[in-house]
């Protein structure tokens, strides 16, 4: 009885098999330069290093990629501007809370009124003096209704105002 397989089917196996696992190899390889260049994209508008990524995945495969993670800038484009947009819409917001509404010009949280215009920004609480915003129905320090204010427009139930 000889072998099952003679040497000629054993080789030419293998030989298949290196190739499919050749050909694996080499398409890892190009989508891993793919990649890196994609990703690079959406962090940096440099060219430079764009192909500097794609560069370092062609030249090393897996431990460029490894490298180049290390290295990428840690936000994406979009976030670096969704970031300054939300920066931005802060310090407007914050602008916006401490102008006069009389005359732009910058209050203090803690001011009764406007000292360039006289405008009035806030009044004290008729009970507990602590200040109220002008809307302001009632006195979040001490529950106590604005005066002029009716009750039946601050509900209330248990003593404690309710929505
Ligand atoms: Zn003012
Ligand atoms: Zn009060």
């Amino acid at each position: 009885m000889g072998f099952p397989l003679d040497l000629s089917t054993l080789g030419s196996a293998f030989l298949f098999g290196t190739t499919l696992f050749g050909a694996f190899l080499v398409a890892l390889w190009v989508s891993l330069v793919f990649w890196a260049y994609r990703d690079s994209r959406t962090r940096t508008q440099d060219r430079l290093l764009r192909v500097l990524a794609a560069l370092l995945a062609l030249v090393l495969g897996p431990l460029g990629v490894l490298v180049y993670l290390v290295l990428r800038p840690a936000r994406t484009l979009e976030e670096v501007y969704q970031a300054a947009l939300e920066e931005e819409a802060l310090l407007a917001e914050i602008e916006a809370r401490t102008a006069c509404p009389g005359c732009g010009n910058r209050t203090s949280s803690d001011w009764q009124l406007c000292p360039t215009c006289h405008t009035r920004l806030r009044r004290p609480c008729s009970r507990c003096g602590k200040l109220m915003e002008l809307p302001w129905k009632i006195c979040p320090h001490c529950a106590t209704p604005a005066p002029g204010t009716r009750l039946e427009t601050v509900p209330v139930e248990n003593g404690k105002p309710v929505d």
